[in-house]
């Protein structure tokens, strides 16, 4: 058993920090979190012990939406809106892409994960086995969610396939049923997801309403909001999660609360790409569940999720006018906890005693997290991935102090992803 001990450890309500120690088991699991009694200390065996200093241990960031392998797409195509930025530049690129073009460019971007605090990752994407083997293999964690399209005809039969194969695969990986989103569905393929749901009685997600053209199409053509048409084909039968959010009326806040429906919102790529802001201190209000998401490094263009959580309480500071619209504990709470619920991997919302040891170490001597008043602000108005000291994943160290402990050299990595970018454009 591992001790680290002289820390401060962020509350599983993410409202304070408080003095202690954490205690974790030879497979990963978080067995004890707080002061410990002289008896029980004199009683315990440790195979390992370290002084933390004085830093701060929080559980890692819950990346709830991203698409990894699109950092081979970081700063291709700028200056353009969602719909032209997708259709000319991205799907073009994306057709070139192979099996292992996908494993080193996960790769990569969870060397980014890791070195930022990230220690699961909720993804859509294609070439599940690619992204399923770069992720075991670098020790991290992750969920997968399905990208069905109407395009493809045997799209659903792949997402029942894909849902069988990788559930219950590996304690690290998780399985969701989703589809891309409604611009790139049609009611024959959400009847058939519909009922692919209703057999594994489990929920569905999807992009939706990430930008007012995609709501007035949706309007346009069904008479309904995305919501609704979801709702209404029984979607969200069994929760579920929408990814941005942007433009949800009152009514689909009605439906989505009703029917424990999480909400995602990635802040910087609904930003870069001109969408909006999305109306999260309302989902707040109304008790809906959300987390938070970077999207891919193609519209964000990081994979910062300081910065998106930073930015999910400002921007909704800024939309009301209102500097207590969203408070810094809800925000950290949607960054670190709820996400991983989300995900599928409810022992990793907090330091609590029975979950896997997920988290990260913080300078607490650096000099933009001091002085220690107020920490959980400090955290989320002043803190940056420059103070990630080490990131742990089911109790494995897999960054620390800028080394990387992932299974591979990382210049590896780097080199491979940057040529096969470089190969994807010369196809094109
Ligand atoms: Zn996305």
């Amino acid at each position: 058993m591992k001790r680290l001990y002289h820390a401060k450890l962020l509350s599983a309500d993410c409202t304070r920090f408080s003095d202690g120690e954490l205690w974790i088991d030879e497979d990963g699991v978080i067995v004890f979190c707080g002061v410990p009694t002289e008896s029980r200390l004199a009683a315990a065996r440790f195979t390992e012990t370290r002084d933390l200093g004085g830093d701060y241990v929080i559980p890692g960031f819950k990346n709830a939406h991203t698409h990894s392998a699109m950092v081979f797409l970081r700063s291709r195509a700028e200056n353009t809106q969602l719909w032209p930025w997708l259709s000319t530049q991205i799907f073009p690129r994306e057709d070139k892409l192979t099996d292992e073009d996908i494993y080193w460019f996960t790769r990569l971007a969870i060397l980014e994960y890791l070195q930022n605090g990230v220690t699961a990752a909720f993804d859509m994407y294609f070439h599940a086995n690619a992204f399923y083997d770069a992720c075991i293999d670098s020790g991290f964690r992750a969920a997968l969610c399905g990208s069905a399209t109407a395009d493809d005809k045997e799209s659903v039969a792949k997402l029942a396939a894909l849902y069988e194969t990788y559930s219950g695969k590996h304690p690290r990986f998780a399985v969701q049923l989703g589809f891309h989103a409604e611009y790139t569905a049609n009611p024959d393929l959400l009847k058939e997801l519909s009922k692919l749901a209703e057999y594994h009685k489990t929920g569905v997600f999807m992009h939706s309403s990430e930008t007012q053209n995609e709501v007035n199409d949706c309007l346009s053509r069904h008479g309904k909001t995305p919501t609704e048409l979801f709702s209404d084909l029984g979607l969200y039968r069994y929760g579920g999660g929408a990814f941005h959010g942007v433009y949800l009326s009152d009514h689909d806040l009605d439906l989505i609360h009703a029917a424990g429906v999480t909400l995602v919102t990635c802040p910087c790529s609904n930003l870069k790409l001109a969408s909006g802001i999305a109306r999260v201190s309302e989902w707040a209000k109304r008790s809906i569940p959300f987390a938070i998401g970077t999207d891919g490094a193609a519209s964000n263009n990081a994979l910062d999720m300081f910065r998106e959580t930073h930015l999910c309480t400002v921007l909704q500071k800024v939309r009301t006018m209102d500097p207590a619209a969203l408070k810094a504990s809800d925000a950290l709470r949607a960054a670190v906890s709820v996400g991983a619920r989300t995900m599928g991997f409810p022992d990793c919302v907090s330091l609590d005693a029975g979950n896997q040891a997920d988290f990260m170490i913080l300078d607490s001597r650096a000099p933009n997290l001091n002085p220690p008043i107020s920490p959980v602000e400090t955290l989320v108005y002043a803190a940056s991935p420059r103070n990630v000291k080490e990131t742990v994943i089911a109790g494995r160290t897999l960054y620390r102090d800028g080394e990387f402990f992932v299974g591979e050299n990382p210049e590896t990595i780097r080199a491979q992803a940057a040529a096969r970018a470089e190969r994807i454009e010369s196809e094109l």
